[in-house]
């Protein structure tokens, strides 16, 4: 439903709403608030309430500083776990430069590129995200830990699963602000669970998945429990993905379906495959974007190595669920709930409509277990490898025109800086493995 800045004022006024928080993210998905109270709306609906830029990382320097606010009127939500007296709700914004051009720096805009540049094609993009999380104990002093949920069950008499408790508060809480939920459930690894909502044009998703993670946390925390969407937080288990389900639609059709084609995938999802395939060791950088996400990125635990697409199993960086009609669509496996899901969308509609605009098509479909074939038999496929480390998905990244424009230069290069930051300060530290592995050895 659209809704009009008349629509947030009277919903404001007829929910007995007294506080605002304006929300926004930084370029690495960090949910940045500015609270206001309900007197100050008109002013912020109108885009007259600034804040210093300077202050958030990957915006500004200091002496160009000042940013304007515009609330996008249809992310208005009230907060279903505060009070109804005093009740609290949000909206999404945009960034503006003084001079009212969007700020460069702004995900959402980097976004909203993308969907324009989709949108000129005829194109509007359908995303479906499956967003994996885990729910540990936090210690007496109320630092998380990663002791999961299930496994503290063993020494704990409470009858009822903590876990299970949070996520039923989620489900209906994130029911209460909007959110068609599909399913829910427990996953594979022990404290592990996933929420999934319906799929929607990437905007909306992308706002989705934002105010996903600041619910479930929030949840979380009045449960007594951290949740973490870390990507691996711990070794030997599996990590937490946030698969992103993709199609286009065009004229209100799915242009992903075509019943008489092989596979009944027309030549745009082939199309769509081939650019994302081109572009993925570079997308990585923005859909992987830590190091702990290519600990996540290894074999065994039915998360993507490999630059390979099938049908059939779930080891390949795409699958194409065996649904069609309004339900074709591809599913990308490596993002991890790290990203900027904004970004993360982004650069994944550029890279297919590079696809569909080059008619890139991808190598044949992998129907084998690709983890148990030999690195010959790999290359005659034509499958490469994900980048394995941050540093080598940065290096991608910097090579890839396409991904890069996508990103804009101003969010390219602050996001090259931290990561080379975040990177040196891993590579340069002494780890507890490296301890345990020399120090009497040697
Ligand atoms: P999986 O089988 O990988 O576990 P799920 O059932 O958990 O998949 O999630 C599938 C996701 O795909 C849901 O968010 C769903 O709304 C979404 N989806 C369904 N149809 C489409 C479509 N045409 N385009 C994009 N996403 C879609
Ligand atoms: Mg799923
Ligand atoms: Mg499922
Ligand atoms: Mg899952
Ligand atoms: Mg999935």
């Amino acid at each position: 439903a659209q809704l009009s800045n008349d629509d947030v004022r009277s919903l404001a006024r007829d929910l007995g709403v007294k506080f605002i928080r304006l929300q926004f993210t930084d370029i690495f998905g960090v949910l940045k608030n500015v609270s206001i109270t309900v007197e100050q709306l008109d002013k912020a609906l109108d885009g007259e309430l600034m804040f210093d830029g300077s202050s958030i990382e990957g915006f500004v320097r200091i002496e160009e500083s000042d940013m304007y606010l515009r609330p996008d009127p249809n992310t208005f939500a009230v907060f279903p776990w505060r009070p109804r007296d005093g009740a609290v709700a949000r909206l999404i914004c945009d960034i503006y430069n003084p001079d009212g051009t969007p700020f460069a720096g702004d995900p959402r805009f980097v976004l909203r590129k993308a969907v324009a540049e989709a949108a000129e094609m005829g194109y509007t993009m359908n995303v479906g995200p499956e967003a994996e999380f885990f729910l540990f104990h936090v210690d007496n002093d109320g630092r998380p830990t990663t002791i999961t949920q299930d496994r503290a069950g063993y020494f704990d008499l409470t009858p009822v699963d903590l876990g299970e408790n949070a996520r039923r508060d989620m489900v209906l809480t994130l029911d209460q602000m909007g959110f068609e939920i599909e399913a829910s459930h427990h996953e594979v690894a022990p404290g592990q669970h996933e929420i999934d909502f319906k799929y929607s044009d990437a905007l909306d998703i992308a706002d989705k998945v934002v105010t996903f993670k600041f619910v479930v946390r929030t949840i979380a925390q009045r449960h007594g429990l951290h949740a973490t969407f870390m990507p691996k937080p711990v070794f030997g288990i599996a990590g937490s993905g946030m698969h992103l389900n993709q199609s286009l639609m065009k004229n209100g059709e799915n242009a992903f379906f075509d019943p008489g084609a092989d596979m009944q995938l027309s030549d745009i999802a082939m199309y769509y495959i081939g650019g994302l395939m081109k572009h993925a060791k570079a997308v990585s950088a923005i859909t992987n974007p830590t190091v702990n996400s290519y600990k996540r990125l290894v074999s065994g635990y039915e998360a993507p190595v490999y630059i390979a697409w099938s049908s059939r199993n779930r080891s390949p960086l795409i699958r194409v669920p065996a649904k069609r009609g309004m339900s074709t669509r591809i599913e990308l496996r490596s993002p991890d709930p790290s990203c900027n899901p904004y970004l993360a969308l982004a650069v994944s509609l550029k890279s297919g409509l590079d696809g569909i605009k080059n008619q890139i098509r991808p190598p044949r479909s992998c129907d084998r277990n690709i983890y148990e074939m030999t690195p010959e038999e790999r290359d005659a496929e034509g499958i490469g490898n994900l980048p394995t480390s941050l540093e080598e998905a940065m290096r991608e990244l910097n090579r890839d025109e396409v991904v890069k424009e996508a990103l804009g230069s101003h969010v390219h290069r602050r996001f090259t800086e931290a990561k080379e930051i975040e990177w040196h300060r891993y590579s340069t530290q002494v780890h507890p493995w490296e301890i345990e592995e020399y120090l009497s050895k040697y």
